[in-house]
């Protein structure tokens, strides 16, 4: 992987994350207690002060640094998790990959995150957009790119009609519907900004 290119895409995540902090803090007002925004800026403010020297690292090596990060500033569910599926990608992707390698290591990525929130795609989560994502990736074809953006998109808006059964959106029961989750739409933001920056 090209260091410029890495760079590029380590500052779009962290960038479109903390630009959106706001949006996200009042998605989770809505359905939560209001911290998902600042729990992840805090976590990829971390990850920017160290943009240079992640973007010099092997990519198994920089995710699983970002990783770290995410596990040790971000708090909350989402940092453990988000945490998680940054370290799986490091420990399953190799240091050029091919989009076979990308498909495989995101569904390894999925299924740690699943196993750590015991939570599946269906429960109102970041996994109702990091698999449906995934399994447009492992589909192919053209336009890829485009079609990855736009399916994480709409993943997010998917989840608006959904009750959530997990994290603490679940303590709303009925009252969780008609509202988008917060870690749906950072899960989209970070998709979406990778897609930009490849598509270039
Ligand atoms: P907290 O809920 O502890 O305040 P955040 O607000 O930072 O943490 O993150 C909330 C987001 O984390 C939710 O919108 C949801 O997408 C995700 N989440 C919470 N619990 C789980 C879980 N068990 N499995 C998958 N994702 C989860
Ligand atoms: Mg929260």
């Amino acid at each position: 992987m090209d260091q410029a290119l890495q760079k590029r895409l380590i500052e779009a995540i962290a960038t479109t994350v903390i630009d959106h902090a706001d949006e996200l803090t009042n998605l989770d007002q809505a359905i939560g207690d209001g911290d998902h925004g600042l729990n992840m800026m805090r976590g990829f403010k971390d990850v920017m002060a160290d943009a240079d020297d992640l973007a010099t690292r092997p990519l198994p090596d920089a995710l699983r640094a970002i990783g770290t990060k995410l596990v040790m500033k971000v708090g909350g569910a989402s940092g453990p998790l988000y945490g998680t599926l940054f370290l799986t990608l490091g420990k399953e992707l190799p240091a050029a990959p091919s989009q076979a390698d990308a498909t495989r290591a995101l569904a390894a990525a999925i299924a740690a995150v699943m196993a750590r929130g015991k939570s599946e795609p269906g429960q109102k989560t970041m996994l109702d957009v990091l698999a449906p994502t995934q399994a447009e990736l492992a589909a192919g074809g053209d336009d890829l790119l485009a079609r990855l953006k736009s399916r994480a998109a709409a993943s997010a808006e998917a989840t608006v009609p959904m009750r959530a059964i997990r994290g603490r959106a679940s303590f709303l029961g009925e009252r969780s519907i008609g509202h988008m989750d917060p870690g749906a739409r950072s899960s989209s933001l970070m998709i979406e900004a990778v897609c930009d920056v490849l598509g270039g």
